[in-house]
């Protein structure tokens, strides 16, 4: 794990990097809990980019004790959040 601030809500946060190598699964404490971001939409987060409806969207499956995904879409230009990557 390495420290890093939280690309939802900017608090600190640590994060690994995923054994796909295609983005980062974080654990926020502000965020109360554990979320997955693909490389491209992680980018974007840190560049302010995020859509702003999104931070909740993936707060709403961590309360419901899942671990959700940030993807963007190239193709579209929009955000897409998976509710649960525990899912087999
Ligand atoms: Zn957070």
């Amino acid at each position: 794990m390495q420290d890093s601030s939280c690309p939802l809500c900017g608090a600190n946060a640590s994060r690994y990097t995923l054994e796909s190598l295609n983005g980062y699964r974080y654990s926020c404490p502000n965020c109360a809990g554990e979320f997955e971001i693909g490389r491209g939409a992680n980018t974007r987060a840190e560049r302010g980019e995020l859509h702003s409806q999104i931070p909740s969207q993936v707060k709403a499956f961590i309360a419901q004790g899942k671990v959700p995904r940030i993807e963007f879409e190239a193709g579209s230009g929009s955000f897409t959040v998976i509710s649960d990557v525990q899912k087999a």
